[in-house]
């Protein structure tokens, strides 16, 4: 590993993520810490001095990938200082400090100081000062800010690395959720998302079984931020009383609830606690409370053992759920994780045939979703430019039930929410009118 370079003002600082929400609202994060200190965000890696990346180890094949961007980095900068965190630098970080370029390997626990190292001086816990509106390079866009609440996870899935790079659950306090959220509106964001290993579980640790929906209650009360979303939440932590939290219309009709196998034998090997009356119930009181709900999932195919009657049943229940979106992972053995020393692991092309069975229903799911919109207009926050043509620019966002939206207008509508005539949904994202007087 090389050196650390000394302390210097006026840094220039490339940052990169891989993974999760949470990996991102932790990047988003430092690089507000950084503009705060004065440093310069930088979105071409050739011209840092100093890199960040966040890496993820939920798969070999995110493993896989920090470790090749840590490389380009390198190639493309071999003056860089290059920084290294995340769930891979927590479980090998001696792997990641014989990387090229790489002069600090960070733990997730020694994470929120990392920014101090690098530059010095001391950080603000949260922002209290109103940013200029302008997108961070490398960073989100400052439309839609993801917001960490919780970290760690007091559960034991067989199949995950997450408890063991992340440690046990910690929730932050409410007041500086509040402050936060408070700040980035002033700052422009129109949309926060509440992120965590295991949001569901905020407040258990400071002693409240009740902690989100309080969390959520304050939010909704003591800030004005016009759109507020829950990201992941685990099945289990959800009673049915949470759903009246969605009469209020700021927070997003949009739940993701992880299902991870529709078997319950399957679910049972797993270690998840819930089975499928269990989420069958759970998603008939989301349909009844919150109108609108869009349901999205994640799911594992080709867990060990997995057997093809046992697949045809979780097959049978994902379509059963109608979700309107499906996350699709293969089952990657992840060293020691219980799932790993399990027997009957499967074959990749077994995993990989589940896994273009169960996209290929995800994606016409997903259209039909968008489809029963079609000739509505609903809100969409606009979030970023792609292109220009003499119609205008080629304009994407987001509907408060988050359905990818595209249009051409003439006006830039970047961080603003205006009304959208939906259309025909089209390789992932619905074609849309935006209805501006
Ligand atoms: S709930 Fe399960 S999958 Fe999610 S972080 Fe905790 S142990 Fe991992």
């Amino acid at each position: 590993m090389r050196e650390p370079a000394g302390v210097r003002d006026g840094m220039k600082i490339h940052l990169r993520m891989l993974g999760c929400r949470l990996n991102q609202s932790e990047i988003d994060r430092m690089a507000r810490q950084l503009e705060q200190q004065g440093h310069t965000l930088v979105n071409d890696a050739a011209q840092a001095d100093e890199v960040i990346v966040n890496t993820c180890a939920v798969t070999a094949d995110a493993v896989r990938s920090g470790r090749k961007l840590i490389r380009e980095l390198h190639r493309q900068n071999d003056r860089a200082h290059i920084s290294v965190t995340g769930c891979h630098a927590q479980l090998a970080p001696q792997e990641i400090a014989a990387l090229p370029g790489v002069v600090r390997v960070v733990g997730n626990l020694e994470k929120d100081s990392l920014v101090a190292q690098i530059t010095g001086q001391p950080v603000a816990e949260f922002d209290l000062e109103p940013h200029e509106r302008q997108p961070y390079p490398g960073a989100g866009a400052r439309t839609r800010a993801f917001i960490k609440v919780q970290d760690g996870c007091d559960n034991a899935c067989t199949f995950c690395v997450t408890t063991i790079a992340r440690g046990a659950g910690r929730s932050r306090p409410a007041n500086a959720v509040v402050q936060e959220i408070n700040s980035l509106h002033q700052a422009g964001y129109q949309e926060a998302v509440l992120t965590g290993v295991h949001l569901g579980s905020y407040g258990h640790d400071l002693g409240d079984p009740d902690g989100l929906r309080r969390l959520v209650q304050r939010l909704l009360a003591e800030t004005a931020i016009p759109r507020l979303r829950l990201s992941s939440l685990e099945p289990w932590d959800l009673a049915p009383a949470f759903f009246d939290l969605w009469q209020n219309p700021r927070l997003c009709p949009h739940l993701h609830l992880p299902l991870q196998s529709g078997c319950d034998d399957t679910l049972r090997r797993m270690r998840r606690h819930t089975r499928q009356h269990a989420f069958r119930a759970l998603v008939q009181a989301a349909r009844a409370a919150i109108p609108d709900v869009r349901l999205t999932s994640d799911v594992i195919v080709g867990f060990p053992g997995e057997t093809d009657e046992e697949f045809a049943r979780s097959e049978a229940f994902i379509h059963e759920m109608d979700f309107a979106g499906l996350h699709v992972f293969r089952y990657s053995s992840r060293p020691g994780t219980p799932a790993a020393k399990m027997r009957g692991h499967l074959p990749e092309a077994t995993r990989q045939a589940r896994s273009q069975r169960l996209l290929a229903h995800a994606a016409a799911q997903e259209e039909r979703f968008a489809a029963r919109y079609a000739g509505r207009a609903l809100p969409v926050l606009w979030e970023h430019i792609s292109g220009a043509s003499e119609h205008g620019f080629l304009q994407g966002g987001y509907t408060h039930h988050y359905l990818r939206v595209q249009a051409v207008h003439p006006r830039i509508l970047t961080n603003h929410i205006t009304p959208a005539l939906l259309g025909a949904y089209n390789q992932g994202a619905v074609q849309a009118t935006p209805v501006i007087e």
